[in-house]
């Protein structure tokens, strides 16, 4: 169900542009979704072939890229993308480290007609 909501939020900013802009149609939109935001690609694709119906986005193409998880040791400062389940510092391996990016879900962009 998260996936529901997040998808009519970016319907919801999608129509809203392509108002703005006066389009008749969008097309295709680019998606960002990081690996830690605990939301699947294809649960969007579904909500948002039932939710764009009837709108000016319908058929639009979902475009996804996916941004890993990026981490920082709290030890030694290090930044670093996390590589499969493998988590401590590279640099110094300690196992006390903050996520600081991965999270992100957002609508890059929008190509409309
Ligand atoms: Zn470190």
């Amino acid at each position: 169900m998260h996936e529901l909501s997040v998808t009519q939020s970016i319907l919801d900013i999608a129509l809203r542009h392509a108002e703005n802009a006066g389009a008749r149609r969008i097309t295709r939109l680019n998606l960002v979704i990081g690996d830690l935001a605990g939301i699947i690609d294809e649960s969007v694709q579904f909500y948002w072939d039932i939710i764009g119906r009837d709108t000016i986005a319908e058929g639009a193409e979902l475009c996804f890229e996916r941004r890993p998880a990026v981490l920082r040791c709290v030890g030694c400062g290090h930044t670093y993308p996390m590589d499969g389940l493998e988590y401590s510092c590279p640099i110094c391996h300690a196992e006390h480290i903050v996520v600081v990016g991965g999270k992100e879900f957002q609508l890059e962009s929008i190509e409309v007609e």
